[in-house]
C-alpha cells in the first residue's frame, strides 16, 4: 500500500524516483515536492477487505514511497489504512524512516496481538552528518533508534533496515548501526545493496559529488565493483543481490555481526510478520 507517491524525504538514492514520471511530474525535485496523495486510499481498501474473497494476505506498507512521511501527520491515511487491516484481521509489514509511525503504537498493539506485525525502521547511516546530506529531509538516524526502542518497549517487534548499502560510503558503519539497533531493542536486520535505476543514477552522483567531493569516485568504483560494472539490475527483492569479492565480504560481515548480537538476519527487504495470518470476524451466512 502506497498512501503517497513521491516522498518528501527526499533521499537521494530513493529507487522510487522512476515511478514519479508515470505520474507525470519529473524524477527529480518533482519527486521530492510534488506529493500525491491518495485520499480515497481507507474506503478503497475497506472495501477490498470485506470481499468474502479477501485472505488475510500480508499488506507491506509501502513497497514503494514512506507512508510516515510529514503530511501524513494530516491526513491520516497509513492509520486509517493500519485501522482497516486490524478490523478485518489482516497482518501487516512496515518500513519507514518516520518518526510519526510511534503516533500509532496502538492500532500496531491491537495488530501484534491479534494478527501480527512487524516494523522495520530504515536506517544506513549512524552518523546524522552522512544522513542529512544523502537523506536531507529524513529524520535524523538518531532519532530512528529511538523509534525502535519506542517501538520495542510497547512490544512491536522492531527491525532494522541497513538500506541501502551504498559500498564506499556507509559499508563501514553496518557494526555501529547493527549494534545501536539491537540495543535499542530491534530482533532482527536486512540489507539491500543500492540500485541506482534510470534517472537515480545521476541524482544520486550528483548529491554524491556535492556532498563528498573527496569520496565520490571511490564511492562510484565501489558500487560498480559491488554489482559486477553495473550500478542497477532489474531484479529486486531477495534476489537483489550483489556480487565479486566487495559484496561477499560485506554479506559476511552483515551476518557475522547479526550473528555476534543475536538479531535474525531476515533475507529479503519485506520481512514477513511474526505471526500466520488467522481470519477473524463474524461468520460468513452459509448462501444456497
Ligand atoms: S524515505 Fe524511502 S521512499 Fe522516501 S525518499 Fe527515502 S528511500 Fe525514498
Amino acid at each position: 500500500m502506497n498512501p503517497y507517491r513521491g516522498c518528501f524525504h527526499a533521499c537521494a538514492y530513493c529507487y522510487a524516483r522512476p515511478t514519479h514520471p508515470y505520474l507525470g511530474f519529473g524524477a527529480g525535485t518533482d519527486f521530492d515536492r510534488q506529493i500525491v496523495v491518495k485520499i480515497n486510499i481507507v474506503e478503497r481498501l475497506r472495501a477490498r477487505l470485506a470481499k468474502a474473497s479477501w485472505r488475510s494476505e500480508l499488506i507491506a506498507f509501502s513497497g514503494n514511497t514512506d507512508c510516515y512521511q510529514p503530511l501524513e501527520a494530516h491526513y491520516q491515511l497509513t492509520r486509517g489504512c493500519l485501522e482497516a487491516c486490524a478490523d478485518y484481521a489482516t497482518p501487516v509489514t512496515i518500513i519507514t524512516k518516520g518518526t510519526l509511525v510511534r503516533r500509532d503504537v496502538d492500532v500496531l498493539q491491537e495488530l501484534r496481538g491479534t494478527v501480527g506485525c512487524r516494523v522495520a525502521v530504515s536506517i544506513p547511516f549512524s552518523n546524522d552528518e552522512h544522513a542529512r546530506a544523502i537523506e536531507p529531509f529524513a529524520s535524523p538516524p538518531s532519532k530512528r533508534f529511538e523509534t525502535i526502542r519506542i517501538l520495542a518497549e510497547a512490544g512491536i517487534e522492531a527491525a532494522v533496515g541497513v538500506a541501502p548499502i551504498i559500498p564506499g560510503l556507509n559499508d563501514e558503519q553496518i557494526p555501529e548501526i547493527l549494534r545501536r539497533a539491537r540495543d535499542a531493542g530491534a530482533v532482527s536486520a536486512f540489507k539491500i545493496l543500492l540500485r541506482l535505476p534510470l534517472e537515480v543514477g545521476p541524482i544520486f552522483e550528483a548529491r554524491l559529488a556535492e556532498s563528498f567531493p573527496l569520496r565520490h569516485r571511490k564511492v562510484m568504483n565501489a558500487i560498480r565493483e559491488a554489482r559486477a560494472g553495473r550500478l542497477s539490475e532489474g531484479r529486486f527483492g531477495s534476489r537483489m543481490v550483489g556480487q565479486g569479492v566487495r559484496w561477499s565480504t560485506i554479506d559476511a560481515l552483515f551476518s557475522a555481526q547479526c550473528d555476534r548480537l543475536g538479531l535474525e538476519h531476515l533475507a529479503g527487504e519485506t520481512p514477513e510478520p511474526p505471526e500466520p495470518p488467522r481470519r477473524a470476524g463474524p461468520q460468513l451466512p452459509l448462501v444456497f
